[in-house]
């Protein structure tokens, strides 16, 4: 470890991408600099806000070192057999939920990972992609489909990365801070990767080697500045990130449209399940829920139980 006199004065930094050791910092003047990570320090990740200072004498290409990390406004984790949850990346303003409208859109999964976005209290988009095979019949059932979310309040893009539609758009939603793009396999998250970042290229589902890898799999997250403004954190765990393990409550809170009406059900330990007298029939009822949410809602608690040692699945 460097010794302090051996230190410029402390500046701040992003963690650009962090491997074992050593951690890849950008300093104000969009500079990166390899830097060590001081042995205090228990949890460093991408988008990490940092205080590091500068080498006098670099060595071995290490420019410096990092000494503190900045108070995160939000983390992504995923389950670790060892350590339990493992943040990934921190300081994530926008999570963009990825689903294809075609073969199936399925409603369920965007629900697991809308509640994964109420609990770690990141702002949701849901993007869905693949609007080009749609007639316009079709896409008008898409439409009425996700009125539910636009109820509620949820920002909605439809897009397709195959012909450019949208893609506007999805540039203002991106601009606003650094978003990361999360859905299951096959939804069109690499091709919308590619096309944001056209430098980059990574692999998508064609031409990977068909172990469903590609070699883009093996690399760590990583932050990049997007062309049109704001960043994006990226890398192959991130994109397949699913909903883990959550204690049934949070399931709950997961839901944003029910929080009004709980605690008004006839019962207070109600299990909103067919319950007399529960709030959350009664809104159902008054069409001031979904049946379909409330069911999704269900379904999710069940397959945490029944499930709990596998955390990646999702359907
Ligand atoms: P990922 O697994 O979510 O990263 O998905 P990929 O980006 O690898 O895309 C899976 C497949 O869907 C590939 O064959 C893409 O060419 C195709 N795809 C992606 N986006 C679109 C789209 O907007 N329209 C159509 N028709 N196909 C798309
Ligand atoms: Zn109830």
């Amino acid at each position: 470890q460097l010794e302090h006199t051996q230190l410029s004065a402390p500046e701040a930094g992003v963690v650009i991408s962090r491997f074992g050791q050593h951690a890849d910092v950008e300093d104000h003047t969009g500079a990166i600099e390899r830097c060590n990570i001081r042995r205090t320090i228990n949890s460093l990740v991408c988008g990490d806000k940092v205080v590091w200072r500068r080498s006098l004498q670099p060595q071995g290409g290490i420019s410096g070192v990092i000494e503190a990390v900045q108070e995160r406004s939000s983390v992504l984790s995923r389950p670790d057999f060892y350590d339990g949850l493992k943040p990934v990346a921190a300081n994530i303003d926008l999570l963009i939920i990825v689903s294809a409208v075609l073969p199936v859109l399925s409603l369920n999964i965007i629900d697991r990972y809308l509640v994964a976005a109420e609990a770690m209290q990141i702002k949701p988009l849901l993007l869905l992609n693949k609007i080009d095979l749609l007639s316009a019949e079709e896409r008008a059932v898409v439409d009425k489909q996700l009125e539910i979310y636009r109820k509620i309040g949820y920002e909605i893009l439809l897009l397709s990365a195959k012909t450019g539609e949208g893609m506007a758009q999805l540039d203002e939603y991106l601009k606003s801070g650094t978003s990361i793009f999360v859905g299951q396999s096959g939804v069109g998250k690499s091709s919308l990767v590619n096309n944001l970042l056209p430098e980059l290229q990574v692999v998508t589902r064609e031409v990977s080697d068909g172990s469903g890898l590609g070699q883009h799999t093996t690399t760590v997250a990583r932050l990049y500045h997007l062309p049109e403004g704001g960043e994006l954190i990226d890398s192959p765990g991130i994109r397949e990130f699913a909903l883990w393990h959550l204690p049934p409550d949070e399931v709950l809170w997961g839901f944003k449209e029910f929080r009004p009406w709980l605690g008004r059900c006839k019962f207070r330990d109600c299990k909103h399940l067919n319950d007399p007298g529960c709030a959350l029939h009664h809104a159902i009822e008054i069409e001031e829920i979904s049946a379909e949410r409330f069911d999704n809602y269900h379904k999710i608690l069940l397959s945490m139980v029944q499930d709990k040692p596998n955390f990646f699945k999702v359907d």
